[in-house]
């Protein structure tokens, strides 16, 4: 069964700008992703287009109609409620991953979201808040993704959003100069940037790494190991 990246957006653009590539890189290794959208926009334009604009976009992504879901929270108005982070558990499907705003954000209704996914993703193992236009000062890039080979897409799927085309951060130029400055800062071409809430590092097994693993174990005194009363199995270390 594939994994969930689940991202919530407050706005109808919100994913596009601050996360298209990261979404798409998951959707092309095969992670299903879904979004959730908890206004529709009416601040900045009528709710239906942006609506309609956000679909567009997000469907040249790699996202599936019915893994993009709008709630009808109020535009400017989000507040830190048990409202929101009840939907956000309803509709976010227990997700592998979330991407969720950052705390150190200009715009009141990034931070509640923030907030809101903070308690909602609770069970979470990795939650990754990211940049938007708004971020604040403090705002520090500390985790990347590689978005080299989907920058063209991205740029692709901001245009869709029309009805925002007059913002500076709408334009390709734009764009490409931020990823390219946050790929200078992870040494990649081009990439976009978190900051952890929790991540967690994985280290993936072959056949030649179990057969190591297994002769290591094999090889403790019992009682002697700091695993002692853990069972091992095939893939994990249960209970650390
Ligand atoms: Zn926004």
């Amino acid at each position: 069964m594939s994994r969930l990246l689940t991202a919530i957006g407050v706005h109808p653009d919100d994913l596009v700008v601050a996360v298209a590539g990261t979404i798409r890189a998951y959707a092309c290794a095969g992670w299903r992703i879904r979004c959730v959208v908890l206004t529709r926009g009416e601040a900045g334009g009528p709710p239906d287009v942006r609506m309609q604009e956000t679909r567009r976009a997000l469907g040249l992504l790699g996202v599936t109609e019915k893994d993009i879901i709008f709630g009808d929270f109020p535009d400017t108005g989000l507040v830190h409620d048990h409202a929101v982070i009840q939907f956000l558990e309803d509709a976010s499907g227990q997700p592998d991953m979330a991407l969720i705003p950052s705390i150190y954000d200009a715009h009141q209704d990034h931070v509640a979201a923030s907030l809101a996914g903070r308690s909602a993703f609770r069970n979470t193992p990795d939650v990754l808040m990211y940049e938007t236009p708004s971020s604040t000062v403090d705002f520090r890039p500390e985790v990347f993704v590689d978005i080299t080979r989907h920058l063209r897409a991205k740029v692709g799927a901001i245009r869709c959003h029309r009805t925002q085309r007059g913002h500076r951060y709408m334009s390709p130029h734009h764009v490409r100069c931020l990823a390219e400055v946050h790929g200078f800062q992870a040494r990649v071409p081009y990439a976009e940037t978190f900051m952890p809430l929790r991540a967690t590092l994985r280290v993936a097994e072959t056949r030649g790494d179990r057969d190591r693993r297994n002769h290591f174990v094999e090889s403790q005194s019992p009682g002697s190991g700091s695993l002692d009363g853990y069972a091992e199995t095939d893939a994990t270390v249960t209970g650390l």
